[in-house]
């Protein structure tokens, strides 16, 4: 039976056109992110065996469409807690109301701060800021049952602070957006490109290799790959990227690289 007791986790959609994961412990399971709307969330929920009712609560990292567009509706059907620091549910319930003329109601609505961990269940869940253009954007790390898992996807750049938060990860979900030539010479805007590669945009392939290179500390048994740009980056290339960085470190062995992607569910991922 321990097989079943272990921590979890699912990554039903990543990528800029929606994010959603599953962390399951042994007597909780929590989504991260509600990015893809309520219909495809149970839909792919049900190709992994997972009951969208068995859902404890819903964690929020920041209030751009990619990370709530299924809220709304999830929390109405679920009827489960939804935790998101008080400046996100003000961004997100002032956007909401521009956009349907009336402010949301959540019916169970956690406050968290970020620096400041709290329990769900049996998941400790510790939220920390990163540098992303959002009202109060977070990172996550989830404890439990001696596994950690840690969550960082949009951020532009990997600050002393999160370095230190994402030591110890069993599994490390990390950003690994775009390929900096691709976006260079890719079709977006100048002001687009330019907002993907500052200091609160997104992390790019070579970003997250620098961290692999000099600061990971080569705990993880999985590390994952998130939020893909599918302009400016491929599946094959942040592979790569990842791999040579990896094996610099003598780390390739220990490490098993998994990608998330867009358009189908990757897991779960067991520890
Ligand atoms: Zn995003
Ligand atoms: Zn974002």
């Amino acid at each position: 039976m321990l097989a079943n007791m272990a921590v979890s986790v699912c990554m039903l959609a990543s990528g800029s056109r929606g994010n959603c994961a599953i962390v399951t412990s042994a007597r909780t399971k929590l989504l991260v992110d509600a990015g893809i709307s309520c219909r495809e969330t149970f839909k792919r929920m049900k190709t992994l065996g997972e009951d969208p009712r068995s859902l404890s609560a819903i964690l929020i990292t920041h209030e751009h469409s990619d990370h709530i567009y299924g809220l709304a509706m999830l929390a109405r059907k679920l009827r489960v807690p939804v935790f998101m620091t008080g400046a996100t549910h003000h961004a997100w319930a002032r956007a909401m109301r521009d956009e349907n003329g009336e402010r949301p109601q959540l019916e169970k609505l956690e406050r968290f701060e970020s620096g400041h961990r709290f329990q769900v269940g049996d998941i400790e869940v510790r939220p920390f800021t990163i540098p992303h253009d959002a009202a109060d954007p977070v990172g996550f790390t989830l404890r439990a049952e001696g596994v950690k898992v840690g969550f960082v996807t949009d951020l532009g750049y990997l600050p002393v602070s999160v370095r230190d938060h994402l030591r110890g990860c069993d599994v490390l979900v990390m950003e690994s957006n775009h390929d900096l030539e691709m976006l260079r010479v890719g079709p977006y805007p100048w002001a687009v490109k330019q907002r993907v590669m500052s200091r609160v945009g997104h992390l790019s392939n070579e970003a997250l290799a620098d961290f692999l290179i000099n600061d990971y500390d080569n705990s993880a048994t999985f590390v994952v790959l998130a939020h893909l740009s599918e302009q400016n980056n491929h599946p094959e290339i942040a592979r790569r990227e990842a791999e040579k960085a990896l094996s610099i470190r003598g780390g390739l062995f220990h490490n098993r690289l998994l990608l998330a992607s867009q358009s189908q569910a990757l897991g779960p991922i067991q520890v």
